[in-house]
Parts: structure tokens; sequence; C-alpha cells
């Protein structure tokens, strides 16, 4: 089950906690006897695997959401440099799916459809597989 990281941080306070008690002991000069020492131990021990669980885990959820911020940079960097027309997003003279776009920020390029009408060029979204058709030829 995975722990997050205010789990992880309350794990840490209960470690320290317990190196607290075990240093406060030796301070009043009280004797632990071996068992207690051995379960301050496994206790500081347990406790340090679930925090080195949690630390793993949001170091993996850390890398994950970098990457979909450097995608959806990089996408938006690339949406930057549409213009509209045809009801269509347009880039360097070819067109990308308005749907695509519009909904889940993907620069989705049309592919045309070999099929001249005399209406202009049929384009389809390779994902939506939905037609365009177009005045404007490339
Ligand atoms: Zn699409």
């Amino acid at each position: 089950m995975p722990i997050d990281i205010a789990a992880g941080l309350a794990l840490c306070k209960n470690a320290l906690d317990i190196v607290m008690a075990v240093r406060k002991a030796i301070r009043d000069k009280k004797k632990l006897t071996d068992e207690e020492i051995r379960d301050y131990l496994e206790t500081l021990q347990d406790k340090l695997v679930d925090v080195k669980t949690a630390l793993m885990e949001a170091d993996e959820e850390n890398r994950s959401l970098k990457g979909q911020l450097a995608e959806a940079k990089r996408m938006a960097d690339f949406g930057a440099e549409f213009t509209t027309g045809e009801g269509l997003y347009w880039r360097e003279k070819y067109p990308y799916c308005p749907t695509c776009w519009d909904t889940e920020r993907k620069a989705v390029r049309l592919g045309e459809i070999p099929f001249d009408t005399d209406r202009g060029e049929i384009w389809q979204c390779p994902v939506h597989k939905v037609h365009h058709v177009t005045q404007q030829r490339h």
C-alpha cells in the first residue's frame, strides 16, 4: 500500500521521538534492558523502512509528474504557433485536429485522404477518424 509524503513525515517524527526517548534515558542514567534496546531498534528499523518506501514512491511520482509537465509544456509551445482557419488549427501549412487539441492538448496532425473533391481536400484525424473538408489546398 502506498504511503504518502505526509504519512512518511509522521513516521519520521515517530522515529525521531524514539531516538529522543533513548537519548533521554541515557542522559537520565536509566539502564535499558537488552529487550528494551532491541524493541527500540526494531521499531526504528520498521519506521525507517516505511519512510524509505514513502520516499521512493514520492520520487517515482515526482519523476512522472515532471515528465507530464515537460510534455504539456512541449505541447503548449507547439500549439502557440497554431493559426486558425476553416475550423481547424494550422501550422506550417498542415491542419491539426481541433478536437484533439481542444480536449486533450494533443497536437494531432490530420492525414490527407487521397480523394480529390471539387470542394477541396479531405483530412482525417488519425485518432477520431473524423473527416474535415477544407477549401484551402496545400
Ligand atoms: Zn482528433
